[in-house]
């Protein structure tokens, strides 16, 4: 809380990423019961925080409200390895909020606790953002994107420079109708929001990325932008 000193912890993003992923083959192995089934990694969708938690000892509790002044969505506890999480409406933030603060204690974060409070602009401090990168690989692993992107779109894509085909392909599961013109005067983000609510490209129908890796719009055009597979 209020940590204005150098960031301790891990804040490498490669380290981030690794930790991750060694996470998520530990709750593949949980999930295959020392061998008995064979599960893929996309079995594992969507994944869970709190699978995470209960592997690494941490407690995660919800609470209605974590203060009464302002809008704190999710706080970890260094000291004594507990979450508590608000409850909310929005599911989705809140399994984010849940990886971020997972993120936290895994990355040895400096000790206090750490408050994520809702609508926090400006520049965050280099915690915030290794908890957020955290929370984006845990929920969001690349050699998953990756293939669930590859199978449902085949190339990146460029929202200025779209084919009459792929303009066509991106909008037959939308109730509005875009253009090619229209995409390229759209912003990057409004446009990676579509790509990763559409639920059909191009032939059959499939469940959007949004559903398949529960996470909001937002946190998944962000991610799509981020490994280069929309520009
Ligand atoms: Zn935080």
């Amino acid at each position: 809380m209020g940590i204005s000193k150098k960031c301790a912890g891990i804040s490498d993003p490669r380290e981030i990423r690794l930790l991750a992923e060694k996470l998520i083959e530990e709750i593949l192995r949980i999930r295959e019961d020392g061998g008995n089934r064979r599960i893929s990694l996309f079995e594992l969708l969507p994944i869970v925080p709190r699978d995470a938690a209960i592997i690494r000892g941490i407690k995660m509790e919800e609470a209605e409200e974590l203060d009464s002044h302002r809008i704190v969505e999710g706080a970890a506890d260094t000291n004594t390895s507990r979450i508590r999480i608000a409850r909310t409406m929005l599911r989705r933030r809140q399994r984010f909020t849940e990886a971020h603060e997972l993120g936290h204690l895994l990355l040895g974060h400096p000790p206090g606790i750490h408050l994520r409070v809702a609508d926090e602009s400006g520049t965050r401090p280099p915690a915030e953002m290794g908890a957020d990168k955290f929370a984006t690989e845990f929920l969001m692993p690349e050699p998953i994107v990756t293939m669930v992107y590859g199978h449902y779109f085949e190339e990146a894509l460029n929202h200025r420079a779209l084919t009459e085909n792929q303009a066509y392909f991106l909008c037959a599961s939308l109730p509005q109708k875009f253009s090619r013109a229209d995409f390229a005067r759209m912003s990057l983000r409004e446009f990676s929001k579509i790509v990763s609510v559409v639920t059909s490209f191009g032939g059959a129908p499939f469940r959007p990325l949004v559903d398949l890796f529960d996470v909001s719009a937002e946190s998944m055009a962000r991610r799509l932008e981020e490994l280069r597979y929309l520009s």
